[in-house]
């Protein structure tokens, strides 16, 4: 069997645990596997490299934060291949440039475009382990580049696809995916399975355990993954196509914090007003999701959205240099807000499920500011102080109760 295995920052924070996931890896390269390992910066290494730019230029180029940062994945890399080389075992580490690991050019928010796996392959056949580097890339000046924070888990899947490996596993600081955040939702309980769409909307809507990207990778090229820790031997959680239980109808709760909210007041109702908004967001890339516009009165109406807080101050500078051209009155900014969204495929076929998440949240008195739904969520806006109440209600709602 060809495997990937991908371990994260906290998973190879210190010697012991890069011992310890040295370890782990010989176990199954010793039965006789080919085995790929991608790791993650150790620790907060890549938190503590954006500090040190920062120090530095609080607005460092992007190209060469991009060239700072991968340093952080290069250490880990070579640290394991001589923790296994210690063990006796013939290791080689290879960076995104070693490998040629194409992306495009997007300094920061790179994506893959193409894989030489010429290299991996001849490393393994040769009886190594081959230790990647995760969340980098080349471009095409041959430029490193940067996939965004948690890149590390889409350069396994990209790996797995691009090697056809006969396996992709995911090793986390938690057992796998669950069906709510454990520290705030105490009956949250880790999922056996999955599929890549209620997975990737819970990766975007705000749990962290996947980096959104892996996951759109995973189900392009039907790669199945398993999360798990690696500090134990629990199963984890499959990611795939179908699962084998029927659908849940609400396989996972997830909130996202980082959520502000913009409301233009008093904006012509007349057709092509939202459409000149939210054209202006898009060209400067800033990416909008719950939307709601109130029923005009007079001639006038309001329309509200959320964006994510980096991006709140940029949305209302464009919108006030554009306050004329778009008749607008007040801009409101509001950043004490967060999203509640339930997910899962069941939803599809079930009616209802819309009703018993606002009936739970009236049962603990939290107000509902916004609701926006998808075939497979319901995302409700609410106050931020009433987050861990709502996310606790919403959850046993749903899958304790059961
Ligand atoms: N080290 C990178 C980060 O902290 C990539 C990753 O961990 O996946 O974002
Ligand atoms: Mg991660």
């Amino acid at each position: 069997m060809l495997i990937v295995k991908k371990f994260g920052g906290s998973s190879v924070a210190d010697a012991e645990r890069i011992n310890n996931v040295a370890e782990r890896c010989i176990e199954d390269y010793r039965k006789g596997n080919q085995v790929v390992v991608v790791l993650s910066a150790m620790g907060k290494t890549t938190d503590a490299l954006i500090n040190n730019a920062q120090t530095i230029n609080p607005n460092p180029p992007k190209r060469e934060l991009d060239m700072l940062l991968a340093t952080g994945e290069q250490t880990s890399v070579a640290l394991m291949a001589m923790a296994m080389a210690a063990k006796g075992v013939s290791a080689i580490s290879l960076n995104a440039f070693q490998v040629a690991m194409h992306t495009t050019s997007a300094y920061g928010n790179a994506r893959f475009k193409r894989i030489d796996s010429e290299r991996i392959l001849n490393e393994l056949d040769s009886g190594r382990i081959v230790i990647v580097t995760g969340f980098q890339g080349v471009n095409r000046r041959d430029d490193v580049t940067t996939l965004g924070r948690g890149g590390s888990d889409t350069t396994a899947v990209a790996l797995a696809a691009a090697l056809r490996a006969d396996a992709c596993e995911i090793y986390t600081d938690v057992e796998g995916v669950y069906t709510a955040d454990p520290r705030i939702v105490p009956h949250a309980r880790k999922m056996k399975e999955i599929t890549y769409d209620e997975m990737l909307e819970l990766a975007t809507l705000g749990a962290k355990v996947l980096h959104n990207r892996s996951v759109e990778l995973a189900k392009k090229y039907g790669v199945q993954l398993v999360v798990r820790s690696s500090l134990n031997r629990e199963e984890g959680t499959i990611v795939r196509e179908v699962t084998s239980m029927e659908s849940m109808l609400v396989s996972g709760v997830a909130v996202d914090k980082n959520a502000a909210r913009i409301a233009v007041l008093g904006v012509k109702n007349e057709p092509g007003i939202a459409f000149r908004i939210f054209d202006l967001l898009a060209q400067r890339n800033i990416n909008v999701d719950v939307i709601l516009q109130s029923i005009g009165r007079d001639d006038t109406k309001d329309i509200s959205f959320t964006v994510d807080q980096e991006q709140a101050k940029e949305a209302v500078q464009a919108l006030k240099e554009n306050k004329e051209r778009l008749t607008i009155q007040q801009i409101k900014e509001e950043k004490n807000v967060a999203k509640l969204s339930v997910v899962g495929a069941g939803m599809q076929s079930n009616a209802g499920v819309a009703a018993k998440m606002f009936e739970a949240l009236y049962d603990v008195g939290v107000n509902i500011r916004m609701i926006a739904t998808s075939e497979i969520r319901i995302t409700v806006l609410i106050d931020l102080e009433d987050v861990d109440v709502a996310m606790r209600a919403v959850h046993d709602k749903f899958i304790h109760e059961k």
